[in-house]
């Protein structure tokens, strides 16, 4: 038998690689998900450059050893988890920012920069990188174009897929490759880059990123609407949509997860709130006032109890980290927490809010909702504090996320907004996918991958693995 462990600390040094029996492995069979079960791996390598990446790549493919690739494992559905054991391959170490450059308004940027990181150096060359995951303190780059991460902000800017112009990735067997651009605009050749966003590190290791960036608005205003339930903010939300206004965020909370944040938030919200909207506008601080007023106007009209304006930034930043608790804290509170993200069609919100109190209702799972509704992308987070050792408790609340992907199917909706298949929902995929469509995506994966070896186990069901081959 192979010990692929020694064969990699031959090649990157022993420093890079974690074998197993080191303490320092065991997050490595974890991430953000709500999966009960612990992948450990025969080893990680944390990867420091383009070519230690590629020589694992060679490595496994020749010893046929299953890899996974993983940024900063805060995704929420298995997909960096190794669940076919094999390698950890980290570009944690890979953190450097090579360029910002203001004229051609891009940067080029290793696959482990954290995202915030990233929206900071843009910031300081006097440039915008707008996606922002709510984990944006500590996820990747490379993790957010392998998941096509979304964020708050997608509402008005879009998704991290429009913002990723060019990429060099690894291949197993351990081929380089370049695909994309520098340019803001270009159409030669297929487009290879977007077939690689959002692939879940299924198809291969992204290695370096062209990132585009965007001239940074000159101010920003946030308004936090209170509603006495979430069907009227569900109702505000959709007469916003209709209204022509052009706000870069519009996020809903429901009453469940106010609670859950009321004891850590600067933000006092009011006893009463059975529901909140945060909206935020950017652009020409001049236009700013006159945008709020009449988002708060139209949030009067659809029964808003308060709009609350913040005056200042020290308040501003209050009510984002207000939103940004929701989920840590929720978390903190429950044994089982299975954050789902569904997306409905922005006609269908309210139906859906209705619906998810329905699961709810008949289920007698507790549900906290929030999220970037305006998208119609909402956060369903199942919440029980049974023990989540017990197969009948995780089979009760599997039954509820059932329900939930049954009613979103219905609704013309998709199973994740932003989060992705990964593992956790890879055996629902069918629900909302021909099996033409799946097969051809079978195909696809091969075409990159033949012996699937790279992320096995992830996104498409029922690959047949041919790691014994
Ligand atoms: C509190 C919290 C809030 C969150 N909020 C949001 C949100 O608002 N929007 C959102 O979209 N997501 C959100 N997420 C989910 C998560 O942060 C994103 O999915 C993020 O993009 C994952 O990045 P990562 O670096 O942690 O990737 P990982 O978790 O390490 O990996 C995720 C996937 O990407 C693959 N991958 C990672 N790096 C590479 C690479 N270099 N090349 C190829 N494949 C790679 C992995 O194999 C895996 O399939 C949140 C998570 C948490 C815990």
């Amino acid at each position: 038998m192979i010990d692929i462990g020694e064969i990699l600390r031959r090649e990157l040094g022993s420093e890079r690689v974690l074998l197993r029996g080191d303490d320092r492995l065991e997050p490595y069979g974890r991430d953000e998900s709500p999966l009960p079960q612990v992948f450990p791996p025969d080893c990680a390598a944390l990867c420091d450059d383009a070519e230690q990446v590629a020589t694992v790549l060679r490595l496994c493919a020749e010893h046929r050893v299953p890899v996974t690739p993983r940024g900063a494992g805060s995704g929420m559905c298995g997909g960096a988890l190794p669940v076919r054991g094999g390698v950890v391959l980290s570009t944690e170490k890979m953190q450097r920012i090579l360029e910002v450059d203001a004229d051609d308004m891009v940067a080029v940027v290793e696959p482990g920069v954290v995202t915030g990181n990233l929206a900071e150096a843009a910031s300081a060359a006097g440039l915008f990188y707008p996606p922002d995951p709510a984990s944006l303190e500590y996820c990747s780059i490379g993790g957010n174009a392998a998941t096509n991460a979304g964020g708050p902000r997608a509402f008005k800017y879009g998704v991290t897929r429009e913002y990723i112009l060019g990429l060099e990735v690894a291949l197993m067997g351990g081929e380089r490759l370049r695909c994309g651009r520098r340019t803001a605009k270009g159409v030669t050749g297929y487009d290879l880059v977007a077939g690689f966003v959002g692939t879940e590190g299924t198809f291969g290791v992204i290695t370096e990123l062209v990132v585009k960036l965007l001239p940074k608005p000159q101010g920003a205003a946030t308004a936090l609407a209170v509603f006495a339930d979430v069907a009227g903010a569900g109702a505000c939300i959709s007469a916003l949509l209709r209204s022509g206004l052009r706000p870069s965020v519009l996020e809903l909370a429901d009453r469940a997860s106010i609670d859950h944040v009321r004891h850590k938030s600067r933000y006092r919200f009011p006893a009463s709130a059975g529901a909140v909207v945060l909206i935020e506008i950017d652009g020409d601080p001049e236009d700013l006032q006159t945008q709020i007023e009449r988002i708060g106007m139209a949030c009067d009209e659809q029964g808003a109890v308060d709009v609350l304006v913040a005056s200042d930034a020290a308040e501003r930043r209050g009510l984002w980290e207000a939103r940004r608790l929701i989920s840590p804290c929720l978390k903190e509170a429950h044994t089982i927490k299975v954050n789902e993200d569904v997306c409905v069609p922005r006609g269908r919100i309210v139906e859906m809010l209705r619906r998810v109190d329905r699961i709810s209702a008949d289920t007698g799972i507790d549900v906290a909702v929030f999220g970037h509704a305006g998208d119609g992308n909402l956060h369903v987070n199942l919440l029980s504090n049974d023990d989540p050792g017990d197969p009948a408790v995780r089979a009760h609340v599997m039954a509820a996320a059932h329900r939930l992907f049954v009613e979103t199917i219905e609704l013309r909706g998709t199973l994740s907004g932003e989060h992705g298949i990964g593992t956790s929902k890879r055996d629902f995929l069918p629900m909302e996918q021909s099996e033409a469509l799946l097969e051809w995506q079978r195909k696809w994966k091969r075409m990159w991958d033949p012996l699937e070896l790279l992320n096995p186990g992830k996104v498409i069901p029922d690959g047949v693995s041919r790691c014994s081959e």
